[in-house]
């Protein structure tokens, strides 16, 4: 087995990649307007398990289309959960991934709570340093730009019984992505779902499942009905509990320069628990900023912004870093988040997250993991 620059082992991934990749030009006029989630590196990872033989055949091959069975257990019972992790590249060259290991965490959690096979941790990002070693040249330069990391596993067992699969895959697929906000960072506009629930105690909130975003479109096609961007989940018992906005955390900032402080709500089992959010605990504590996770109501937002006690709410995950929220509305009204642009507070944290992630400031936590050196 190899190891990674911090002596983990690695899962050792065969390598046959695509002898047909893309030509530097195009590829260069892909990483000029990458969008999100459009365009797909020339390879992939790909590792199976059986009960018989556990995980094994991990190998690196030209991404390309999958053959299945129409009986393929996941595609009728949804046992298929994923991971989103970025690579970024410094101005030096190198190439770094943020806190991987966190991910191959909770891609564990998820399986279990899935009654799926738990992949290796040595596996998991293993198969992101064979694949960003071999396509590293897609990975872009500039800021706000990364090589979006898709890990995701699904049963594979052939027929209709309902049972956990005695056969799974897992791939690794990479997008590169643009800026989120191209032209500058713009408030979302959210809606408070009273009809939909995204998660209840007991269920699979915790775990990221293929299902969960599934069951949450309808309640983000109301959310654009009423003009907005983005839903706000509510807890499943008295829709009264701030839970999530679609798939990111949340934070509210509560005062202003130096008495600023941050809640964000409890992990209570229904929430994704976000590595992004978990960070921003962190670089709170380094900015001096106090930061609780706390059980914040429907009620406590909308007082809070009309007495003036909340002054900033953002949203947090991989894919947009820190997304503010300008106005929220409900059945019973709207209202608007102090000045419904990006609050100062806002802006500082996503700065400090961004200035960890390009290199731009000293990694004092050793979140980055470094992949392809300078
Ligand atoms: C992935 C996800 C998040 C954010 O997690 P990060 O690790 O910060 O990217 C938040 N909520 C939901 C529902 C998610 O699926």
């Amino acid at each position: 087995m190899t190891a990674d620059a911090t002596g983990t082992a690695l899962w050792p991934i065969t390598l046959n990649p695509s002898t047909n990749p893309a030509s530097p030009e195009r590829r260069a006029e892909i990483l000029a307007d990458p969008g999100f989630g459009r365009y797909f590196t020339d390879n992939m990872v790909r590792a199976k398990w059986t009960e018989e033989a556990g995980w094994h055949d991990a190998e690196l091959v030209p991404y390309g289309p999958l053959m299945l069975d129409p009986a393929t257990n996941f595609v009728h019972y949804g046992q298929s959960i994923f991971e989103g992790l970025k690579a970024y590249r410094h101005a030096d060259g190198s190439i770094v991934t943020f806190r991987p290991h966190m991910n191959a965490g909770r891609f564990k959690r998820s399986a279990r709570r899935l009654a799926m096979a738990e992949l290796p941790d040595e596996l998991f990002v293993g198969s992101i340093e064979a694949l960003v070693r071999q396509d590293h040249a897609w990975v872009p330069e500039g800021s706000e730009k990364s090589l979006y990391l898709r890990p995701f596993m699904f049963s594979t067992e052939v027929g209709l019984g309902v049972r956990p699969g005695n056969a799974y895959e897992y791939m690794l697929i990479a997008s590169p992505a643009g800026a989120y906000f191209p032209r500058g960072v713009k408030p979302v506009n959210v809606w408070l779902s009273d009809d939909y629930v995204r998660a209840a105690d007991g269920g699979t909130g915790e775990a990221k499942c293929a299902g969960n975003y599934a069951a949450s479109l309808i309640a983000q096609a109301e959310a654009s009905a009423h003009g907005c961007d983005q839903v706000v989940w509510l807890d499943a018992v008295e829709r009264r509990w701030i839970e999530e906005m679609g798939g990111m955390n949340l934070y509210f900032v509560m005062g202003s320069g130096d008495g600023a402080r941050l809640v964000t709500p409890s992990l209570t089992g229904t929430l994704l628990p976000g590595i992004t959010r978990d960070s921003l605990l962190t670089i709170a504590a380094d900015l001096g900023i106090r930061a609780n996770e706390e059980r914040i109501s429907v009620d406590d937002w909308r007082d809070g912004c009309a007495n003036g006690d909340i002054t900033e709410v953002f949203a947090c995950g991989t894919a947009a870093v820190i997304t503010p929220v300008g106005q929220a509305k409900s059945r019973n009204g709207s209202w608007q988040v102090g000045s419904g642009e990006s609050g100062p507070v806002t802006m500082r944290l996503r700065q400090a997250l961004l200035d960890i992630q390009t290199g731009e400031a000293h990694d004092k936590h050793a979140w980055l993991h470094p992949i392809v050196s300078a």
